[in-house]
Formats: structure tokens, C-alpha cells, sequence
């Protein structure tokens, strides 16, 4: 934490969403769940995350919800629905880019750009008649406390959220999308608002450590293959344009936010969680990458 501290004086924190400009630049946490040799037991007991710094602090999980919402179509049965819909294939683009979606005729690349994320959202609102509120109680399940939206982010979200706008309208526009573009904005924004600490966040992840299921309960909360599937996106997809930079730099499945969080899950060893508000060119926290990046090189946690 020490050696990155110096890294959040650099980068800008994300404007294009109001509520999140107003976040101090200057704030570094690190959260870290180690899984016991035997595959399963933490080391500190279940449910016991190390935490640095700004560890507990709330911030805006923004995309790092797409991890969840994807979990939850999973659980949901949604697999068949979901593959013929989105992609499963890194996208060398930006998050929300509005070229790569018309260039493939309205089928997002994967689950966790913003349109693969709104097709997600779109099935979730088919299969289930309240998807926030399933994906609020999923998420505080998982983090073993009440976890809410941030209804003045999700508000910021919904008044400026006109590329997202774009995305959906342009899915509908080739059939993929059936619900109400609006009804499905509203999931996507109010998801994306989700606040959470790098704790609760690191102990959240800790189902796609511990293949599908939560070693706090024993509950299943994937099958095995699909916790893999997860980490397998996550490694190709989970933070943007950039993640083949990351499996370099890191080598951990990671999922970033705009909100300056990032996630990493190292199979049958470890959840962890940076967060520094400032953003570099690629919508990555510069600080928290390099808190993963040093973090991996000091312990050999990676999945190489
Ligand atoms: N709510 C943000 C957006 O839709 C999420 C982006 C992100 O975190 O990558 O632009």
C-alpha cells in the first residue's frame, strides 16, 4: 500500500458520472480472503478478510457488479438464453463502445462491457420479477451483511446516461433486447450503484475462489464449471481494453469498476480487492493496479 500511495496524486477520477466526481482522489484501500491449504477453510476463519488502508470504506462498485449480475442469470438458469445472446470473447475495445456493437449486429462481446452487461440485466428483468432487489439480497448473502444501491449515484447514472442510452437502444434495434429499454437502464444504473467496501467486496468474491461455493456457509452458489467460467471472463474481459495488460502486469481474473475498484480471484487461494478512485486512460484504477501488480509479484499469487 505504502509503495502506491504515491500513485493517487496521478489519473483522474471518473467525471462522466456526477456523483462519482465528487469522490476524493486520494482514497487507497486493500482488502485480501486467503483460503486455507485444504482448499476451502480460511486461514483467519471464514469470513475474515485482511483490510488495509481505506479497507472499509464504501465506494461505487459500478461495473464489478456485472460479476454479480452475471452470477445471478447463471444461478437462474439463464445459461442458454445468455450464451446465444452475448459473447464470450475479450473485446479489445472500449467498455462502452457503440462501433463493436453495430459492427456484430447488436450481440455484446461479452457479459461485462455495458452492452453485454445490459443484455444481462435484460435477461435477469425476464427471469426474475425484481431483479435488484435479488441482486441486493444475493450480494449481501454473499457478503454476509446488508449491502444497498446508492440511490444519489444511481440518479447521477440515469440522468447522464446517454451513451448507455445508446447501447440499449441499439440492442433493441436488432432484437436483442426485450424488455422496456428504460425498465432495463434503470436494473443496469441502479446495479452499477451498488456501494460496497474492499471487504465486503473481497469476501463477496469468495464462491469463484472456492469453486462455486461460499466456504462462510458450504452453500452452492455455482456449479463449479461456471465459477471457472466466471474467472475465465473475468482473466479476458473483466477490465476493458486493458485486460491483456493485466493478465500480464497481475496475472490474476480480475474485474475493475469506473468507480476505481478492482477484483481479483486466484482459484482455491485468494479474493482481492484494491480500490483508488483515480482512473488511467483505460478506465482502470491506476493506484489499484499497481497494488495488485506489487501484491502479486510479492506473494506469487497469480493463476501462473
Ligand atoms: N455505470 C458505468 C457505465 O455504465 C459502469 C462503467 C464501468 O464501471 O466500467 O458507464
Amino acid at each position: 500500500m505504502e509503495q502506491v500511495r504515491p500513485l493517487t496524486a496521478h489519473g483522474a477520477v471518473a467525471t462522466y458520472i456526477p456523483a462519482l466526481a465528487a469522490v476524493s482522489s486520494r482514497h487507497l484501500g486493500l482488502a485480501v480472503w486467503a483460503a486455507g491449504h485444504d482448499g476451502g477453510a480460511a486461514t483467519a476463519g471464514p469470513g475474515e478478510v485482511i483490510g488495509a488502508g481505506d479497507a472499509d470504506t464504501a465506494f461505487s462498485i459500478q461495473s464489478i457488479s456485472k460479476v454479480f449480475t452475471l452470477a445471478l442469470a447463471l444461478r437462474h438458469g439463464g445459461v442458454d438464453r445468455l450464451w446465444a445472446r452475448v459473447g464470450r470473447e475479450p473485446s479489445g475495445d472500449p467498455f462502452n463502445s457503440i462501433a463493436l456493437l453495430e459492427r456484430e449486429q447488436g450481440v455484446p462481446r461479452n457479459p461485462f462491457i455495458n452492452a453485454g452487461a445490459i443484455v444481462v440485466a435484460d435477461l435477469l428483468s425476464a427471469l426474475r420479477p425484481d431483479p435488484v432487489g435479488d441482486l441486493v439480497a444475493f450480494v449481501s448473502e454473499l457478503t454476509g451483511e446488508a449491502v444497498a444501491v446508492d440511490p444519489v449515484v444511481a440518479a447521477s447514472e440515469a440522468a447522464t446516461g446517454f451513451r448507455n442510452r445508446a447501447l440499449a437502444n441499439m440492442i433493441r434495434s436488432f432484437g436483442n433486447l426485450d424488455n422496456d429499454v428504460e425498465a432495463v437502464l434503470d436494473v443496469y444504473f441502479r446495479q452499477c450503484s451498488l456501494a460496497m467496501t474492499a471487504r465486503q467486496l473481497a469476501r463477496a468474491l469468495r464462491f469463484l475462489a472456492n469453486d462455486g461455493v461460499d466456504p462462510a456457509t458450504g452453500a452452492a452458489v455455482l456449479r463449479p464449471a461456471e465459477a471457472r467460467h466466471v474467472n475465465a471472463l473475468m482473466l479476458m474481459a473483466g477490465t476493458y481494453d486493458a485486460a491483456g495488460a493485466f493478465a500480464y502486469e497481475i496475472g490474476i481474473p480480475c474485474k475493475s469498476g469506473v468507480g476505481g475498484g478492482i477484483v481479483g480471484v486466484v482459484p482455491d487461494r485468494a479474493t482481492v480487492c484494491a480500490w483508488s478512485p483515480a482512473l488511467d486512460t483505460t478506465g482502470n484504477s491506476l493506484a489499484a493496479r499497481a497494488a495488485l501488480a506489487a501484491l502479486a509479484a510479492r506473494t506469487g499469487l497469480t493463476v501462473f
